[in-house]
């Protein structure tokens, strides 16, 4: 089967040094298995959308020399293809309207009816899964969530579990605003365009099990998954992230932000690359070292 990677930013900022670690890794991994490498504009969430993000992001990867193939696929456009999948998962039963306020949701993992996972994550408590309680509206749309234990190989991290059901419980895929979450529209992309290898940042790692159960009840092909490092800000600790402010990449020096995104991936500095195509070249014959093309 021939490789198909992507690269999937939502587009609520241009690219920083942490996003674009997950681009280049995603870039390398395509090119060093001889695959196709599409990029994918995850503006599902339109009150988060940045007008002229996703040219920026353009702009910026082109800058870089990460060139993709093909069409642009716009998550904005995907909402009929969003709609049959949920339709199909609601005519199986799978799907229940919820009446919670996030407020309620809060306020019974604060009376300790959930856990929090392992990233702090509560679960849904099941409040409206045996159907609303009077007098309540549907608000948002849930999944049963099957129960469990979810198990993967992640090519960077090893062997993966999640008891989904347990850790995350039923996730929305229609928000109580009317948006297609994430969690829907990346599985139903994802095998839309083929893709048989999602290469992202590490903080994505919790979402995956979720996505493979739901890809599985939609009987979807499910990719293989690398889930690579994070870039930290120094002072907080935290994820580097448009939200905590880090700058933009700066494209005047692609270079120099392609070396930083290597060394963030654990490699050493490649000397004598004089510009974005040398290094790349370089790169993904080093890559092909280290990660095997996937599947043989
Ligand atoms: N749009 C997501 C983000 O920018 C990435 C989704 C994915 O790679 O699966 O964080």
């Amino acid at each position: 089967m021939t490789y198909v990677g992507r690269f999937a930013p939502s587009p609520s900022g241009p690219l920083h040094a942490g996003s674009l670690v997950a681009a280049l890794a995603s870039w390398l991994d395509a090119r060093a298995s001889a695959g196709r490498w599409l990029l994918r504009i995850e503006d599902v969430d339109t009150p988060r959308t940045v007008p002229g993000a996703a040219e920026c992001i353009m702009a910026q990867l082109r800058a870089l020399g990460l060139d993709w193939d093909g069409e642009i696929m716009w998550q904005s456009r995907r909402g009929d293809a969003y709609q049959a999948a949920f339709d199909a998962l609601a005519a199986r039963g799978l799907i229940y309207g919820c009446g919670c306020t996030r407020r309620e949701i809060a306020d019974s993992a604060l009376r300790g009816q959930t856990a929090p996972g392992a990233d702090g994550e509560r679960p849904y408590p099941g409040t409206c899964r045996h159907g609303l309680p009077p007098g309540r509206e549907a608000r948002a749309w849930r999944l049963r969530m099957p129960d469990g234990v979810e198990r993967f190989e992640d090519r960077w991290l090893g062997p993966q579990e999640q008891d989904v059901a347990r850790a995350v419980g039923d996730i929305a895929l229609r928000r109580a605003d009317g948006l297609w979450a994430y969690q829907l529209a990346v599985v139903v992309d994802d095998a839309a365009q083929g893709v048989t290898d999602v290469v992202r940042g590490a903080d994505l790692l919790s979402s995956t099990a979720r996505q493979r159960l739901l890809g599985r009840l939609l009987d979807l092909p499910l990719p293989r998954y690398m889930h690579v490092p994070l870039i930290l800000d120094a002072d907080s600790g935290l994820k580097l992230s448009k939200q905590n402010g880090a700058p933009a990449i700066n494209t005047n020096a692609p270079l120099a932000a392609l070396q930083d995104a290597w060394r963030a991936l654990g490699f050493e500095t490649l000397d004598g690359a004089a510009d974005p195509a040398g290094f790349l070249a370089r790169a993904t014959a080093q890559w092909a070292r280290r990660f095997p093309p996937p599947g043989g």
